[in-house]
């Protein structure tokens, strides 16, 4: 791994950065990897060997050695996700920059794939809402994919430029600004994109950085919290724009705490406060995160105005028999159902009204004639009722319904159920006398056969 000698000097007076240490660790062939778990799933992590605790989160852990996720039920029924170590430090800014005693508005601009987003629903008291967007229509659907995966009612996934927000004024909470970055941070994973980092790329990105604060913050609410953070080590992306946060967007800095022993080294720029974290100091990939408190608000909050209907008594009657209705509204968008939890019911329908929403609380099926067709999301949710029946699958047969290979019904009961392992849903079948019509999702399949070793 050659590293430009033009990127090391330019980190060369950053503070923490130890340039053979640095340099060494790209040459090894070390890598770290590390899970969150989802504590509306499980509890503990289900690896027997080797794991210990991210420091930072409560919900992480490294993982050594690397087991095969796509040959784990417990990977695709979302139990887990795979997430770099030091990203999962967004769990002290929340925790620390914002008040989580009671329910917020929550937008995570940059959102896809989805780690941050997992991450903070994780996170977020009852009945707080979880805007999580991305404006790149194509990484889209795997956002959409992971929120579900993750059977999150609370969360609305849009497809908006961050300057749209606008229509929003001080309607969030706090805004996640994961912005896109030159990714100098992800070298050690992803040697391919070394050949990409510029110092030209670098200044691209800074200004599209200042570009999509400057787009946002209308939305977020006075005394509001804003969370930045990027892979890059480059000062033009992490220093320079916390000063212009603070100075020119006339943001407070929020300083964290931090235990010395995690090895993060915290940065201050003028009024503002940095974390950066490097390779070669702990176990994580490169990253930095700054937090601010919104001083004041520009413009007039929106007015909400009902426009969503929620479905008739009749429809309604239909949809009990597969899913816990407490707490739910339901709605319909061209014939399909979603779930809506009653305390976010405003702010989604006002949500649907203003911004391109691609998906909100729970896909929960298609009526017709008065009858559910229930949905893969409504699966994954923990939101079925105890007569849904469920199939505990054995890890081989797991595996097969996943790939959607045959499944031999010899011994399961006939009909519409939850295809199970360990106790947590994957998908619907519908298991006929001599057949399993297998309905996971085609486009999420695993489509690679078995290893012997895996
Ligand atoms: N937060 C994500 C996570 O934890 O999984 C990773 C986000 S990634 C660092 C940055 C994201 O910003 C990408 O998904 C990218 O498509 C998106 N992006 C690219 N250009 C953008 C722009 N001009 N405005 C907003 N987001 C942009």
């Amino acid at each position: 791994m050659q590293l430009p000698s033009r990127f090391i000097h330019s980190l060369r007076g950053l503070p923490g950065f130890d340039e053979a240490a640095f340099i060494d660790l790209h040459h090894s062939e070390a890598q770290v990897t590390s899970v969150r778990i989802n504590p509306c799933k499980i509890s503990e992590i289900p690896f027997t060997r080797g794991h210990t605790s991210v420091p930072w989160s409560r919900y992480g852990h490294y993982l050594s050695p690397r087991p095969s996720f796509t040959f784990d039920p417990l990977f695709h029924a979302g139990c887990y996700y795979v997430q770099e170590a030091s990203s999962m430090f967004l769990e002290q800014a929340l925790q620390q920059g914002a008040d989580l005693s009671r329910p917020l508005k929550v937008l995570d601009l940059c959102a896809a794939p989805g780690g941050k987003t997992t991450h903070i629903q994780s996170l977020l008291p009852a009945n707080s809402l979880l805007v999580s967007n991305e404006v790149i229509r194509s990484r889209t659907a795997v956002l959409k994919d992971n929120v579900i995966k993750w059977g999150a009612h609370n969360v609305a996934v849009t497809n908006n430029d961050p300057a749209d927000f606008s229509v929003l004024p001080g309607f969030f909470d706090v805004i996640i600004v994961d912005a896109p970055c030159s990714g100098s941070g992800l070298f050690r994973r992803d040697p391919e994109a070394i050949g990409e980092w510029s110092e030209g790329s670098v200044e691209l990105c800074s200004r599209r950085q200042q570009r999509i604060l400057a787009d946002v913050l209308p939305a977020l609410k006075e005394g509001g919290t804003l969370v930045y953070s990027t892979c890059s080590y480059s000062k033009e992306e992490d220093e320079y724009i916390l000063k212009w946060l603070a100075e020119a967007m006339d943001l407070e800095g929020i300083e964290l705490a931090t235990d010395p022993r995690w090895g993060i080294v915290p940065v201050k720029e003028g009024t503002a406060f940095g974390y950066r974290f490097w390779p070669h100091r702990l176990e994580g990939e490169g990253f930095f995160m700054g937090a601010f408190r919104k001083k004041a608000v520009t413009g007039k909050p929106e007015r909400y105005r009902p426009v969503n209907k929620t479905l008739s008594g009749k429809e309604t009657v239909a949809l009990s028999r597969w899913i816990l209705m407490e707490g739910l509204r339901f709605v319909a968008f061209g014939g399909r159902i979603y779930s809506w939890p009653e305390a976010l019911y405003e702010s989604f329908d006002l949500l649907a009204q203003k911004m391109k929403v691609l998906y909100s609380g729970v896909l929960t099926g298609e009526l017709i004639r008065n009858k559910l067709i229930p949905d893969h999301a409504l699966a994954l949710s923990g939101l079925l009722p105890g007569q849904v029946i469920r199939a505990g699958l054995s890890r081989e047969t797991a595996i097969r319904y996943l790939q959607r290979k045959e499944i031999d019904p010899e011994g399961l009961q006939t009909g519409w159920q939850v295809a199970a392992f360990a106790g947590q849903p994957l998908g619907w079948m519908n298991v006929l006398p001599n057949r399993i019509n297998n309905y996971y999702p085609k486009e999420l399949r695993i489509l690679k056969e078995r290893a012997p070793d895996e």
